[in-house]
């Protein structure tokens, strides 16, 4: 055991040069505990070969100073420090609170194409370096990775690792583009680049990764898409329904900033065949004061809806609509994202109607003349009546609007299944892309960079 601690070691100092050094991309900063979401007290870690603990300069340089064998350590913090402790207790490390602290975990003889070594919370394994603070007993947790490994995490969560490899590759694409374009965005004030919720894109270390979203990631290495030598707003959804939205649509604002992410007719996407791909919803009274109650337009229109005006005649998502009440007040949608909120569906991209349902009387009784003779009906039952056609069930008549949708997501952008779907039809990931993001090109984010 003492021999293999000091084989490790080696290990540990080779790793630590060539961890920081051997990657052409960037590396990312992924918020995983912060702000309300900072872990109070302790966080348990666990790893394969022990641990380095070290500095984390701000080019995420990783510095470590001392390496331990342990399987697990824990991080506690309390109002003025931050500590590692070993499984047996020892105080591995004590420094202020407020200075971040990293842990790596020691590379594997296993390393390589199919095992990245890992630190483990919980059941979710992170690669590289995790960076630890805290603030009043509260610990912020950072993982600081390789861009493109960062890419392999978050590909499972975003696409099925069974689909064709050339929808994995655009989505890898869309990923990376995605990634860095929002880089320098909402999450900087808070010390890093992206968070690992839907808020950016969902990622949860390596615990997902498979070889075929591997592969798609490292065929597409640096891959990115541009228009007009910048870097795009890669946005994506899960099904578009044969059509996809406009940014402008789905979001208001002017088409021209967008002109990338525009409305495209994909009729390879066979939406019909997927479960979320083509839904249907009635809608009575009772529904509309539910949705009304639960929107910015409470109080402003009663739930007693007598007509829904779609105020543009393009096919697709509808992106203007006016809902008037029997009183004649009016509320306006304006965008598709506004109406799939509003109306509480998978997407925008729906017709709707009114029907016309027959409801039971809501007397208490009531007694009628038929063919057969005077019948008795009690509360909640249809009546009969004898017509000229024989006997006819009667009751009142109750509105509702039947809405038929298809697709599921705001369309906008690359849809998941329609490139499963045009990757079956013998689309390249190239191809994939140019349908949904007309006019923009690939180019390799290093030379992107450079320029
Ligand atoms: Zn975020």
């Amino acid at each position: 055991m003492k021999i293999r601690k000091i084989l490790l070691l080696f290990a540990v100092c080779l790793f630590c040069s060539l961890s920081v050094s051997a990657f052409d991309s960037p590396k990312i900063k992924v918020g995983l505990n912060y702000a309300d979401s900072a872990i109070a007290g302790e966080v348990t870690l666990s790893f394969e070969n022990g641990f380095q603990v070290g500095y984390v300069a701000d080019d995420c340089m990783f510095m470590p100073f001392n390496f331990f064998a342990y399987e697990k350590a824990i991080v506690k913090a309390d109002s003025d420090s931050i500590r590692i402790l070993g499984d047996d207790g020892d105080l591995l490390y004590e420094g202020y609170s407020g200075v971040a602290i990293g842990i790596c975990p020691i590379s594997s003889e296993l390393d390589g194409e199919d095992h990245i070594s890992y630190t483990k919370i919980g059941s979710i394994k992170y690669p590289e370096v995790l960076q630890f603070s805290a603030n009043s007993g509260r610990i912020t947790i950072i993982n600081i990775l390789d861009a493109e490994l960062y890419f392999k995490g978050v590909l499972p969560s975003e696409v099925y690792p069974s689909w064709h490899e050339e929808a994995l590759k655009a989505a890898a694409i869309a990923t990376r583009t995605y990634t860095y374009h929002s880089m320098s965005g909402k999450h900087l004030y808070l010390g890093f680049d992206v968070c690992d919720t839907t808020c950016c894109q969902v990622y949860s270390g390596i615990t997902k990764c498979q070889s075929s979203t591997n592969k798609a990631v490292e065929d597409t290495r640096n891959l990115i898409l541009t228009y007009n030598g910048g870097l795009i707003t890669s946005v994506y959804h899960a099904i578009s329904g044969g059509i996809t939205e406009s940014a402008a649509g789905a979001w208001g604002g002017n088409p021209e900033n967008y002109p990338y992410l525009t409305v495209v007719e994909t009729p390879f996407e066979n939406y019909s065949e997927i479960a979320r791909g083509h839904w249907t919803k009635t809608l009575h009274v009772e529904d509309f004061y539910s949705l009304i109650s639960a929107s910015q337009f409470a109080g402003k229109i009663s739930s007693s809806i007598v007509d829904i005006t779609i105020d543009d005649d393009t096919p697709g998502y509808l992106n203007n609509m006016t809902l008037t009440d029997d009183t004649g007040r009016s509320i306006f949608l304006n965008t598709s994202s506004d109406i799939r909120s509003f109306f509480s569906v998978l997407s925008s991209n729906f017709t709707i109607g009114k029907v016309y349902t027959p409801q039971p009387y809501a007397t208490d009784s009531a007694s009628v003349i038929t063919a057969d003779g005077i019948e008795e009906y009690s509360a909640g039952t249809y009546a009969a009546i004898l017509s000229a056609s024989g006997k006819e069930t009667v009751g009142g008549i109750k509105r509702a609007y039947f809405l038929n949708g298809k697709g599921h997501g705001h369309g906008v952008g690359l849809s998941q299944y329609g490139a499963q779907y045009a990757a079956k039809a013998g689309y390249t990931y190239e191809e994939i892309l140019a349908v949904y993001f007309p006019g923009t090109i690939i180019e390799n984010y290093a030379l992107y960079q450079q320029n």
